[in-house]
């Protein structure tokens, strides 16, 4: 079996960049696309705050042409989901389905998946009127209700950020108390556009058939009662889930099973690097993920220069 030089895992901001990097250095990588490809700029609709595209630009538009932009110096892409990995000695090895590949280095690209609630409704409205994501589409609903749903940081600073466009923000969470740290929370709590229903569930989503958010359904769960709240979107700030798990044991996680890194890009075993999302749990921006691609694959370069590629 022919060894690689670099496989990269993954294929949202960060793993494109990798891929576009290391084919202009001639390394012919392989990107193993994973079970959500694009990532999540896949899941967005447009793009405003990514340089170079003064109009913006559609998320998906976006990543298809990072990978033909790879994919014209020889990056190699295969529609595949690694399931495990064994970095205890080089070449590193990956079980994709059936096959193995053998690898020099090792991109790890895989990002993190949002957090979603899980209901038909809200997937059937991803992308129209329901976002994971208020820095990239808030702005779209700039003058009309939104709901945010969590009860975390992540839903304190999301509220705290769309009431820069909406008229009201309604704040829903499952309980009453609150994971948020104590500034977060007052900081949300004493913002004027922003009201709380705690202890409060969503139940459905209205209303996939207009292709649109039109209300929420919604239920006390300390009640019981059931009403429905009109908004124009909603936004979940309910967590993301890194998708480092094969890694488990191998790699350094935090707590919440982020990928630890030093110097931006480097975990623990040489020739190994990760970037994006599943190692930045602060900026999580499609720039920023971009950004550490370039370096990881900057990295690879001069691993193999100093290690040598056959
Ligand atoms: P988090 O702290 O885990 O909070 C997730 C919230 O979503 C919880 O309130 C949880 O409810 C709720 N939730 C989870 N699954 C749900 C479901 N299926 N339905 C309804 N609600 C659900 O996640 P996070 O807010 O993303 O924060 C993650 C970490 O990043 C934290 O350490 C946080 O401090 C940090 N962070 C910091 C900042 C900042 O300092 N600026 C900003 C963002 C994030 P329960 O409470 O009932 O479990």
């Amino acid at each position: 079996m022919a060894i690689r030089n670099v496989v990269i895992i993954g294929s949202g901001c960060a793993g494109h960049t990798a891929a576009l990097y290391s084919a202009r250095a001639n390394l012919q990588p392989l990107v193993l696309e994973g079970h959500e490809p694009g990532g999540q700029l896949s899941l967005t609709t447009l793009v405003e705050n990514f340089p170079g595209f003064p109009e913006g630009i559609q998320g998906p538009e976006l990543i298809a042409n990072m990978r033909r932009q790879a994919e014209r110096f020889g990056a190699e892409y295969q529609l595949a989901h690694v399931t495990s990995a064994d970095l205890s000695k080089a070449p590193f090895t990956l079980q994709v389905g059936r096959e193995t590949v053998q690898t020099r280095t090792l991109i790890i690209a895989s990002g993190a998946s949002a957090r979603w609630l899980g209901l038909p409704s809200e997937q059937a409205l991803i992308g129209h009127g329901v976002s994971s994501c208020a820095t990239c589409d808030g702005f779209f609903f700039s003058g009309k209700d939104i709901a945010v749903i969590g009860g975390g940081d992540s839903a304190m600073e999301e509220a705290l950020f769309l009431t820069r466009f909406a008229t009201k923000v309604s704040l829903i969470h499952r309980r009453d108390e609150f994971r948020a740290s104590k500034i977060m929370l007052e900081r949300a709590q004493q913002h004027p556009k922003i009201n709380f229903i705690t202890g409060t569930v969503v139940e459905e989503v209205n209303d996939p058939s207009k292709k649109e958010v039109t209300g929420l359904a919604l239920r006390n769960v300390n009640n019981g009662k059931a009403w429905e709240l009109p908004v124009s979107a909603m936004f979940l700030g309910i967590g993301h889930i890194p998708n480092a798990k094969i890694f488990d044991g191998q790699l350094d996680m935090d707590q919440d099973g982020y990928l630890k890194t030093t110097n931006y890009v480097f975990t623990k075993v040489p020739g190994v690097y990760a970037c994006g999302d599943v190692q930045d749990r602060r900026y999580r921006q499609a720039i920023t993920a971009a950004g550490s691609g370039c370096m990881a694959a900057l990295e690879v370069e001069k691993f193999l220069e100093e290690h040598g590629t056959k």
